[in-house]
């Protein structure tokens, strides 16, 4: 058995531009209204440091630009039913100002992994706490205790386990094996222990398991493709979203020049590369097949295990629906083989008593 969990990354573009009625409240309605059709159960990840600047806009100037009270009543009423609601941060919301229509940026804090130890346990007890707090009304034992680090950027690991640990996280979902990025943010996630079964987490390297890890990383699951598995007209609507709302505008660091890029991009046409179970850039069928695989490589585990698929409200376009419509069609049809399900309906008790006995795909 698979357990599906939906994730969505709650947000405007990263670069601060955009509305958030437009990018966040209306795409997820839809998501919502979609989902309830099939049962199925959808898990927004909220990035709360842009929700408290909308939040600190509408006090400081009686206005509510931002929509801070639809984010609110959406995300309430979404714990008050099936769904869920967890943490998603990016640090560089925490001191954005908005200025020229936009939300600038702080790009020295972009970078979650690498913001200290102190400066995490903070950030992350706070954006916690504030989901606690606002939710509880609608759900009395709602807890936050699943992280997603902005960029998913979780490379070096110790400062930010530990900090997960201390303010009571119990669940990170930010890897992708063979995931790489070495721009704004660094990680390497070639050497992760498993594309998409949970580990304990090894706090001095989140890729690694430690059985007595108090932190589990559930990863998004991904596998090692070729570039032509990454041809989609909707990828290539999301490149250029990405392109219009240019990520790292005033951004001095780490700057490559054309010719390197095109050296890059020449030589990575030969490679594998991370395909996410991406639900803005894949097509249904994609993602159907790739369940088909997962269960197959799942056979004859000793307990049912999670697939974390995602997207992001802030690129969810119509055609989407259709595809999102194809893939929960297929599970709710075949409830024997794949349950919908939110992080607090995972056994991880079960998976820690069995993961070592899972397959590894370190050597795939
Ligand atoms: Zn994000």
């Amino acid at each position: 058995m698979l357990q599906l969990v939906f994730t969505l990354d709650y947000e405007i573009h990263g670069n601060g531009d955009g509305c958030p009625l437009e990018l966040m409240v209306e795409p997820t309605d839809r998501m919502l209204d979609l989902f309830d059709c099939y049962g199925a159960k959808l898990t927004i990840m909220a990035e709360v440091a842009e929700i408290l600047r909308f939040r600190e806009h509408a006090v400081t100037t009686g206005r509510d630009q931002f929509g801070y009270e639809a984010i609110v009543g959406q995300l309430r009423r979404a714990v008050a039913s099936a769904h869920d609601v967890q943490l998603h941060l990016h640090p560089s919301y925490c001191r954005a100002v908005y200025r020229d229509g936009r939300w600038q940026q702080d790009y020295a804090s972009y970078d979650l992994a690498r913001l200290g130890h102190d400066r995490l346990v903070k950030l992350i007890g706070v954006g916690k706490a504030y989901l606690e707090d606002t939710l509880r009304g609608a759900r009395s034992h709602y807890t936050c205790s699943v992280f997603r680090a902005g960029h998913w950027s979780m490379h070096p690991s110790r400062d930010v386990v530990e900090a997960l640990a201390t303010d009571g996280i119990r669940i990170d979902t930010s890897v992708f094996k063979w995931g790489r990025r070495d721009s704004l943010v660094k990680f390497d996630y070639g050497a992760a222990w498993h594309r998409f079964v949970p580990w304990p987490i090894d706090v001095a390297d989140v890729c690694k398991p430690d059985p007595m890890g108090s932190v589990f990383e559930v990863p998004i699951c991904a596998e090692h493709r070729p570039w032509w598995a990454f041809v989609t007209l909707y990828r290539l609507h999301r490149m250029l979203q990405s392109r219009v709302h240019r990520l790292g505008v005033g951004y001095s660091g780490n700057k490559t020049n054309s010719i390197s890029s095109i050296t890059r991009a020449a030589g990575s046409a030969f490679k594998r590369h991370a395909w996410k179970l991406d639900f803005n850039q894949c097509t249904g069928r994609q993602l159907v097949r790739a369940l088909r695989r997962a269960e197959r490589e799942n056979r004859g585990a000793p307990c049912a295990l999670p697939i974390v698929l995602i997207g992001h409200s802030n690129f969810f376009t119509r055609a989407n629906v259709r595809n999102l419509r194809l893939v929960l069609e297929y599970v709710a049809r075949r409830q024997n083989r794949f349950a919908f399900a939110r992080f607090d309906e995972v056994d991880f008790d079960a998976i820690r008593r069995g993961f070592h006995g899972a397959r590894s795909t370190d050597n795939a």
